[in-house]
């Protein structure tokens, strides 16, 4: 999903939010006040009938796929209408409200909005510490992550190993092909990158054609051998750049430990001091610190 896409979601659950902050204001004035409550609201379909509800029973799967969260939110709207139901049926029958439905359906109410809010949090922070070209990880909270992972490499004695990869000639892509054809060379590698990659490791944007991978609880060795195998699929990739041409690249890699006393930006530092050597000693190789 690209970042418009994202936006645009982000933008229709608060759009949704406020639509149920509405009917939960009226509900409140029927249920107070001399007012009549609405047919919907008595309904057992409510769910389905309020503006939120055929909002939501209209989500692409795209959508729902983004978050765990949208599976959760489906029977928690609909319980929190059955309970309004309740509610609004005893005040029809001008019955008291026992205080427990009450408490129940705002419960019911709290944990739905609790359900928008962590998923708008969380894309939100997608949004912004995402590249949109190319999906990987921008720099945004590149330092905060890294120490974070070298505060947990610490506790358990193991290592943290940073690569820097920049990819060859990349000026001449650009020059010969088309920014175009750069950028799709550019998706292309963070594909296979990622396709490299274990659950925790990450994948950060550095730069233009510059990418830094993070692998926690990685030795040296490990590593190098891990550049090594990443660094001959690279060579390897037939990029398509339209019209039945294809081109190749390669990349440089630069290996390097974040050691447990280290300042985050001094490890990345030695990486790119690495990679820089891989770039002198002819490109397409692995270099380590
Ligand atoms: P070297 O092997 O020494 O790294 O050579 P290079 O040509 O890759 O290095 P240089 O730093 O001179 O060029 C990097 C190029 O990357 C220049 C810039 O236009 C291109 N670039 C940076 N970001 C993007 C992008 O988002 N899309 C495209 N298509 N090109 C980009
Ligand atoms: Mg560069
Ligand atoms: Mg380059």
């Amino acid at each position: 999903m690209s970042n418009t896409q994202l936006e645009d979601v982000i933008g229709e659950i608060e759009q949704a939010i406020e639509w149920h902050q509405s009917w939960y204001r009226n509900l409140l004035r029927s249920l107070i006040a001399d007012i009549p409550a609405d047919d919907q609201d008595l309904s057992d379909n409510a769910h389905n009938l309020c503006r939120f509800g055929q909002w939501f029973n209209k989500l692409p799967e795209q959508t729902l796929n983004l978050h765990p969260y949208f599976s959760e939110i489906a029977s928690a709207h609909q319980k929190m209408h059955q309970g309004a139901k309740v509610l609004s049926s005893l005040k029809e029958s001008n019955s008291a409200i026992p205080v427990n439905l009450l408490d129940q359906f705002h419960t019911d109410l709290d944990s739905l909005r609790d359900y928008f809010e962590a998923i708008n949090d969380e894309l939100y922070e997608l949004l912004h510490t995402r590249d949109p070209l190319t999906g990987a990880t921008n720099r945004a909270n590149l330092v905060e992550n890294l120490q974070k992972e070298q505060e947990l490499c610490k506790r358990k004695s193991l290592s943290c190993a940073l690569i820097m990869i920049d990819l060859d000639h990349f000026k001449r892509v650009n020059d010969e092909f088309g920014h175009g054809a750069g950028d799709k060379v550019l998706i292309a590698l963070v594909k296979c990158i990622k396709s490299h990659l274990r659950e925790y490791d990450q994948l950060y944007r550095y730069g233009g054609e510059e990418f830094l991978v993070c692998l926690p609880h990685t030795e040296l060795e490990g590593a190098k051998s891990f550049s090594e195998r990443l660094r001959a699929a690279v060579a390897t990739l037939k990029i398509e750049i339209g019209n039945d041409k294809h081109i190749n690249v390669t990349g440089s890699f630069g290996v390097a430990l974040i050691n447990a006393n280290d300042d985050i930006e001094t490890a990345i530092e030695r990486a790119d001091q690495a990679m820089y050597q891989a770039k002198k000693s002819g490109r397409n190789r692995v270099s380590v610190a």
